[in-house]
């Protein structure tokens, strides 16, 4: 059966303290965590704090980026080495902020698949289409694009080790959510490219969650489709109370 997993993407919130505060808060909360991964993905330097927090504790960790080369002179980068020694397990590429704000090409995104894989860290792949791209109809043809060009390269072996999640960008942060309809469609369709490129048996085993405005009042009609594994949830995932709700849709 395939993993269903939720995610909270943090962005540029929360300081240490706060930070604390709130994994504290989803720690002592219950969740019914039923084959379902809880991953949250604090800034950078929570990092450490939260594998700390979380040893022994079913919630894992993710960074929200990661350089896209292995070491060296790039002032103010974070490499997957150094993620990979703070207890995360997972990364967060291909965001659209970072996309749009950060100008990372389909090039970069696709090194940085492959250097958190070599750091044994579990790419969370973020893809989707802008407002005017599916108004020209052009949202699976762009779909299809981002997922050749940064993530079919990869070997059967190692594309199982990705998460993908369908953020339509035209949703993120909006309070605009895609009908379960449009997101189960473009869901099936990520997946019927997984097949054609890959094979049913790798297609049938990889997480696609989706992402943009998932909050406790929709999660539950969302994650009921056939294709839809979970979300990855940003401004819902900063209080314990919201996220935990969409936790327990599952
Ligand atoms: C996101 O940024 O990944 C996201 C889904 O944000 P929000 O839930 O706030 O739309």
């Amino acid at each position: 059966m395939r993993q269903k997993i939720v995610a909270g993407n943090w962005k540029m919130n929360c300081t240490i303290p706060d930070g604390i505060e709130l994994i504290q808060d989803l720690i002592d909360t219950k969740q019914s965590t039923n084959n379902c991964q809880v991953v949250i993905a604090p800034p950078f330097m929570l990092l450490e704090k939260a594998g700390t927090l979380c040893k022994g504790k079913t919630m894992k960790i993710a960074a929200q980026n990661c350089a896209a080369w292995e070491k060296g002179a790039y002032t103010g980068e974070v490499s997957a080495a150094m993620i990979q020694s703070t207890g995360a397990e997972y990364v967060i590429i291909g965001h659209s902020e970072r996309r749009s704000y950060f100008a990372e090409s389909a090039e970069v995104l696709k090194s940085k698949v492959d250097i958190t894989l070599n750091q044994s860290l579990l790419p969370i792949f973020c893809i989707g289409e802008t407002l005017e791209e599916r108004e020209e109809e052009e949202h699976f043809k762009v779909i299809k694009e981002q997922l050749e060009a940064s993530l079919f390269h990869l070997s059967n072996k190692m594309i199982k080790k990705v998460v993908v999640a369908y953020e339509p960008v035209w949703a993120i942060g909006t309070g605009k959510t895609a009908s379960t309809e449009t997101a189960q469609e473009m869901h099936a369709y990520i997946r019927s490219l997984l097949t054609e490129k890959y094979n049913v048996e790798t297609a049938e085993s990889i997480s696609i969650l989706y992402g943009g405005s998932c909050k406790p009042g929709n999660a539950k009609e969302l994650f009921s489709q056939k294709d839809i594994d979970g979300g990855l949830i940003g401004g819902a995932s900063l209080t314990a109370q919201d996220f935990n709700a969409i936790i327990n849709a599952i």
